[in-house]
């Protein structure tokens, strides 16, 4: 991916990023499920001072103030993933991208977590929770 560019659902909200990507992954933690809505989620990690906003974002913070996921007010579509652990990290969603085809998974994080009716069948390494904590587990 060179420059990355992205949308929320109505495109009230947009943005752009020179990357280059961090890391990039399907996460299937509960609270990026609870979040998102869906099953799991796939999204990336950019330095949050490269990212270029236009319009306002929404924001919910956890309750111990750790955790802030930004998201457009006019048609909710989430949009960021900041957490205190990474302070120069924000992590965008694949599917806000304008090329979402473009993204390149490099594992399965929090697989865990992952709901019993979910079936992987790629090839990525799978972490029972984030790729820094965690070992790849065994092949399944
Ligand atoms: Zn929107
Ligand atoms: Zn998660």
């Amino acid at each position: 991916m060179g420059e990355l560019t992205g949308r929320c659902f109505c495109g009230a909200v947009t943005w752009s990023a020179p990357g280059p990507v961090l890391w990039a992954g399907h996460c299937h933690c509960e609270s990026c499920r609870r979040a998102t809505s869906s099953p799991f989620t796939s999204f990336f990690g950019v330095t949050r001072n490269s990212v270029s906003w236009q319009g306002d974002l929404a924001e919910y913070l956890t309750s111990d103030g750790k955790v802030r996921r930004q998201f457009c007010p006019t048609c909710g579509c989430q949009m960021t993933y900041q957490a205190n652990w990474w302070p120069d990290e924000t992590h965008l969603y694949a599917a806000s991208l304008d090329d979402p085809s473009s993204f390149e998974p490099q594992g399965h994080y929090h697989y865990a977590e992952k709901l019993p009716w979910v079936e992987i069948t790629d090839d990525l390494p799978k972490y029972a929770a984030s790729a820094d904590t965690a070992d790849p587990l065994p092949e399944q």
